[in-house]
């Protein structure tokens, strides 16, 4: 996918590494993202040998390459590999954003959290200030996204995981930013996820790859249940939600936002995101 402006110089190379790869999204978003603020560039999908992550990347650089977006099952070898890392990339343990540095540092970023953030509070109008938020799982996409929802201050953050260890390490490691938050941090096992009714509900876990609901929850009136993977129909998750009465949403617009905060990482500018938000929603669209 290419954006180039008339008699411009050569675009400038991004790409998104994973394996597998030919199904991202990525290379329509960020195609729509260029198009939209006029920006050269091209954008490819980089299938790495799952051996031969830190090869693919240097490659890709030497020749010239100016970004890339990291995706399964990748993001912990490219949080390795990175030489100089942003906070939210030291929180997560996990980088999705690549660049190279003026002075030659690999710079990781990760941009999945604060993707999240956005199409909660912008897309879907909740407030995550105040709110009592469950979080289901404890994997990466849930560790991605505890630094930024406690930066927007909510009043309680529960995270409910099958492992209730992996919850509890998670508490542990933020109970800091969670102090400085004002926000009462816990978590256990499924059973925390019906301790309270919440306002919001994120589903992190990969249970809805299979059709499963990770465990039993109760909403507050006007709740918004949120699932990160996303969709042709609902996932079992967002029915049980929706059952309860809570407005739901999939993981869709979490991975547009990310990637225009990648766009933004990469170009300095934040591309608006309605566009590609409306392109991929489309029936036509590939899933
Ligand atoms: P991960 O690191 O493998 O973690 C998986 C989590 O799901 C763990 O907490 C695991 O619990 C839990 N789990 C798996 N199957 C379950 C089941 N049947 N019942 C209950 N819990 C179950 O995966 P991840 O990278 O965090 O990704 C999680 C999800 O987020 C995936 O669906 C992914 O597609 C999505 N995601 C979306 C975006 C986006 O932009 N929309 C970005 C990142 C991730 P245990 O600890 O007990 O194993």
């Amino acid at each position: 996918m290419s954006a180039t402006l008339p008699g411009g110089a050569a675009p400038d190379r991004y790409a998104v590494i994973g394996n597998p790869v030919a199904h991202s999204k990525s290379p329509a978003i960020h195609a729509i993202f260029a198009r939209e603020t006029a920006q050269s560039l091209v954008y490819e999908r980089l299938l790495a040998p799952l051996d031969a992550f830190e090869a693919s990347v240097a490659a890709f650089f030497a020749a010239g390459g100016r970004g890339l977006n990291v995706t399964l099952p990748f993001k912990l070898e490219a949080f390795a590999l990175a030489t100089r890392r942003s906070p939210r990339a030291e929180a997560a343990g996990a980088v999705n954003t690549l660049r190279v540095e003026a002075d030659g540092a690999l710079y990781g970023d990760n941009t999945d959290g604060i993707g999240l953030v956005r199409d909660i509070e912008g897309t879907y109008g909740t407030a995550i200030a105040g709110a009592r938020i469950l979080l289901l799982g404890a994997g990466g996409a849930a560790r991605g996204a505890v630094l930024p929802l406690l930066e927007r201050r909510p009043a309680t953050l529960v995270i409910a995981n099958r492992t209730a260890e992996r919850a509890q390490t998670l508490v542990e490691r933020f109970a800091s930013a969670a102090a400085q938050a004002a926000c009462v941090l816990h978590g256990g096992d499924a059973r925390v996820a019906s301790s309270a009714a919440f306002d919001i509900v994120v589903n992190a876990t990969s249970g809805s790859l299979s059709g499963a609901l990770p465990c039993d929850f109760t909403v507050a009136p006007g709740a918004l249940a949120y699932d990160m993977m996303y969709a042709a129909e609902p996932t079992v998750f967002m029915r049980q939600a929706a059952s309860q009465g809570a407005r739901t949403a999939d993981g869709l617009g979490m991975l547009i936002e990310q990637a225009a905060e990648s766009f933004r990482v990469w170009r300095g500018v934040l591309p608006p995101t309605v566009s590609a938000r409306r392109a991929l929603r489309a029936p036509s669209q590939p899933e």
